[in-house]
């Protein structure tokens, strides 16, 4: 898929109904400061559309970026940042819970997790909700660029067994240095966005 145009359309708070879209929608999830932002600039090909970390954590929206009037990148609020209060964690899940329950046009998620460490008991349990909820994580290893290529294959086995996730679970490394994996994330976007 060539992306020509994005733009930000719909900013949802926690209150916010969410939008009733008739394209497809691809989500991404992830813990604060992973690289969500940096992954969905590049997809885009923009320096920062998607905002950027100078504030981990603070934002709590869902952020709709339209895709060539085609479909919809759906950045959700990234979770396990330690120095927010319980209360407004709280409020995170449930947003983020609704969304994937609710959303009619959701044809696929990609969780983002660090190539570098074992998933995080917030990462095990996004990784669960999105499988309860009816969906096939797809996992983008993110900072690819960060490890060795001789350690890659042994990170991503570590990243499997953390998250308890099967063969069938699609693992995609990515660097938004290098942009590694880009074209394939793409080429999988395009393959779900008439399915
Ligand atoms: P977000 O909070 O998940 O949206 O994370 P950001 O995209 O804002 O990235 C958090 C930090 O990690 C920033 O300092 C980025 O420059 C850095 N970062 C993100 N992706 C990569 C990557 O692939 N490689 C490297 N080396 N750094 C990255």
């Amino acid at each position: 898929m060539i992306i020509k145009n994005s733009e930000l359309e719909t900013v949802c708070g926690v209150t916010s109904k969410l939008p009733d879209n008739s394209l497809p929608e691809i989500a991404f999830a992830g813990k604060s400061n992973v690289g969500k932002s940096s992954l969905i600039n590049a997809l885009m090909n923009r320096k920062s559309l998607a905002r950027t970390s100078s504030q981990p954590g603070k934002t709590q929206t869902i952020n709709y970026y339209n895709i060539n009037h085609e479909l919809y990148f759906v950045d959700l609020p990234g979770y396990g940042y330690a120095k927010v209060s319980k209360e407004i964690k709280e409020k995170w899940g449930k947003m983020i819970e609704s969304y994937l329950k609710n959303s009619k046009q959701l044809k696929k998620v990609f969780l983002l997790i660090d190539i570098r460490h074992e998933p995080s008991q917030n990462d095990k349990n996004m990784f669960n909700w999105i499988v309860y909820q009816g969906y096939q994580p797809v996992i983008i290893a993110t900072k690819l660029d960060k490890i060795k290529r001789s350690q890659v294959q042994k990170h991503l086995k570590m990243l499997r067994t953390g998250l308890e996730a099967g063969k069938e679970t699609q693992m995609i490394p990515f660097s938004s240095e290098t942009k590694q994996g880009r074209d394939e994330i793409l080429l999988l976007v395009d393959s779900c966005i008439n399915c």
